[in-house]
């Protein structure tokens, strides 16, 4: 029999059909296990079983507040999830599923409020990575999943991420290698009369729209205090040392961070520096990499992280709210 690995008691899995088998049995059974997708890892549990819900938020220390998303395999579980299809649903899940796209939807009474944080509505995505699927699949039940990080903490791109803020407080981690998108789904509101997205991702509101056919808008914060999503109240991402975000027009941008990094380091500081890619290509990569650089200066101790902020547009939006969200302070020149 092969050596089972295990770091502080969590099961280390190799992606492989075998591991599938033997993590859709620990989430039958009510246990965690966090299992890659396309965007990040997930920290996954049956999203039927109420207290196996509960113990997600308990391992990641989440706000009981902060809903989770609901991951599916086909639309036999989206409607095990959801109580009804709002205009327009199967249009953007024949499109964009398999992938970072989330919806949110009435909830069905088959979902557990604990799920949604007491919302009568639920999140729902179909993940495009085989190891998700088929461990979905071999379940046999919807799993509920957020990021597989320490609260607060970036999300986990890679196995080594999950094991540095769960080992020992999971079940098992199954091994899928790097995540391709690197940022997390986008989230896109249905339920009530305009669609409406409450985080950006890699699915672009230009994408959005060309399927629906109407506009669709971006939620800001609102002036009454109430976040339009639970999630969005809270500071994510937060690398350990404080990140100051430069935006403006590049060519203003990069000298004030240029000049930024010789004043810190100049005063015995280690900067650790966020270039803007320069072709629109290297915007994909700059998605992939960015919580894998911020973890890398977490390890290297650096005092201070410098970044440069893009622009807005396509999938420049999802990175550029991520960098807000990590950012101590945003300075616009
Ligand atoms: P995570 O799984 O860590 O990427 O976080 C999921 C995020 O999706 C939450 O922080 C919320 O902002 C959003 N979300 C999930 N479910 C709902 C819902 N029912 N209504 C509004 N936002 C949701
Ligand atoms: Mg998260």
């Amino acid at each position: 029999m092969p050596k089972v690995l295990r770091i502080n008691q969590t099961l280390v899995l190799p992606g492989s059909r075998k591991s599938v088998l033997v993590a859709a049995r620990l989430i039958r059974r009510g246990g965690l296990v966090a299992f890659p997708t396309e965007t990040v890892y997930g920290l996954g549990a049956a999203a039927t079983d109420r207290s196996a819900v509960k113990k997600i938020f308990k391992a990641k220390g989440r706000p009981a507040d902060n809903p989770l998303i609901v991951h599916v395999a086909g639309l036999d579980q989206v409607k095990e999830s959801a109580a009804s299809l709002p205009p327009g649903a199967l249009h953007l899940m024949k499109r964009f599923w398999p992938g970072p796209l989330s919806l949110v939807l009435p909830r069905s009474d088959k979902i557990p409020p604990e799920v949604s944080a007491g919302l009568p509505t639920v999140a729902v995505r179909m993940p495009a990575h085989p190891v998700a699927l088929s461990l979905i699949r071999a379940a046999g039940v919807p799993i509920a999943a957020p990021s597989a990080n320490r609260s607060g903490r970036p999300s986990p791109t890679s196995l080594r991420h999950v094991l540095e803020d769960l080992a020992g407080k999971i079940d098992a981690v199954i091994d899928g290698g790097p995540c391709q998108v690197g940022l997390e789904s986008t989230v896109l509101d249905l339920s009530g009369s305009h669609p409406l997205i409450l985080r950006p991702g890699a699915i672009t509101r230009e994408q959005l729209e060309a399927v629906l056919g109407v506009p669709v808008a971006v939620a800001q914060g609102c002036k009454d205090g109430t976040p339009p999503s639970p999630g969005m109240k809270y500071r994510h991402y937060a690398p350990r040392a404080p990140l100051l975000l430069v935006a403006g027009a590049r060519p203003r941008r990069r000298a004030l961070l240029a000049a930024l990094a010789r004043h810190y380091r100049k005063k015995g500081l280690k900067v650790g520096l966020l270039r803007a890619p320069t072709e629109p290509e290297g915007l994909r990569r700059a998605a992939k990499r960015l919580y894998q650089v911020l973890r890398g200066f977490d390890a290297q101790g650096v005092d201070l992280i410098l970044a440069e902020g893009v622009s807005a547009r396509g999938l420049g939006a999802a990175l550029m709210n991520r960098l807000r969200r990590a950012a101590a302070r945003t300075i616009k020149v």
